[in-house]
């Protein structure tokens, strides 16, 4: 692989949310900060994929000992934007041990009455494991604001909320890798097509899938505000072109590398002495 293929510009620089962002203008097949193509994205994600995994089991060998540090992972998008393709395979190169994985669908009667960061608090990871949110509280704002399911009075002051219930996640120790994947309408309608079209896609198609396409600008609207009032310094948006699915992939993956980097979780020191456990080891004998 030549030097100057890859990552020139780090992925959490290239696609961070700035002050302005413009969803609308987004290019949703580009590749952001990445010079190369999908062969050399995808082997260049395999190598980061190591790494990646080195970090996380660090992670979960400190949360093991004591440690307090968690990440969470929280994946948005519009359907067939890939949240489940980074699933299975970015955060599948870690080890499956240390992951807290949780989808959030439609509440159940119990989740709505209470709070809606009720669902989302009892879902955060424990000490040493990477969260993953396959939707998550930002659906009470998107949603739950396209579909009017709640008056404007009530997911109004959520921005602020979240914005309040993120800084003190961070603060106790799990920074939170926020990531929009951004699909076009173009793609979506080819993979809608695919799942109607492929016996072994059906059971990622809900026909209801498209009655949301029918509220396309709507939903972007409800993006743009998400992304104008809850990208702060402690927990930013990542928004990440979705067309090309080995670069989203890629990108995700530079992502929780960066992330994880943030936190240098290191492998636990002994607290034993290995020699003389050594020496223990040689003078055992099974059933003496
Ligand atoms: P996915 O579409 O991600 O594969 P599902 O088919 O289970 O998963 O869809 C989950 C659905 O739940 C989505 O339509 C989403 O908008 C909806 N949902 C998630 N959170 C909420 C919420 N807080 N209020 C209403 N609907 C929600």
């Amino acid at each position: 692989m030549a030097s100057t293929d890859g990552w020139t510009t780090p992925a959490h620089k290239a696609l961070r949310v700035r002050h302005g962002f413009d969803l609308a203008a987004f290019d949703r097949g580009s590749t952001p900060g990445f010079d190369g193509d999908k062969t050399t994205g995808r082997r260049l994600m395999a190598k980061r994929g190591v790494v990646l995994s080195e970090l996380q089991e660090r992670l979960f060998a400190g949360g093991r000992t004591g440690g307090t540090r968690s990440m969470l992972l929280v994946l948005q998008g519009m359907d067939t934007a890939g949240k489940g393709g980074i699933v299975r395979h970015v955060v599948g190169q870690v080890d499956p041990q240390g992951v807290a994985m949780r989808s959030f669908g439609v509440p159940t009667e119990e989740e709505l009455a209470h709070h809606y960061l009720w669902r989302i608090r009892a879902a955060l990871p424990r000490p040493g494991y990477l969260g993953v949110f396959d939707r998550s509280h930002y659906e009470d704002v998107l949603v739950v604001r396209v579909e009017d399911l709640v008056p404007r009075a009530v997911w109004e002051p959520r921005y602020d909320e979240i914005n309040a219930f993120e800084a003190e996640i961070v603060a106790a120790g799990t920074p939170v890798v926020k990531v929009a994947l951004v699909v076009s309408l173009e793609e979506q309608t080819k993979r809608l097509k695919e799942r109607i079209e492929r016996p072994d896609k059906h059971w990622k198609y809900n026909p209801d899938d498209i009655d949301a396409r029918a509220k396309w600008p709507r939903y972007q609207e409800a993006y743009q505000a998400v992304l104008d009032r809850t990208s702060t310094d402690v927990a930013p948006w990542y928004v990440v072109p979705a067309d090309r699915k080995w670069y989203a992939r890629s990108a995700v993956t530079e992502l929780l590398v960066h992330a994880l980097e943030g936190i240098a979780p290191q492998w636990p020191a002994a607290d034993f002495d290995p020699a003389v456990e050594l020496r223990r080891l040689a003078a055992s004998r099974a059933g003496s």
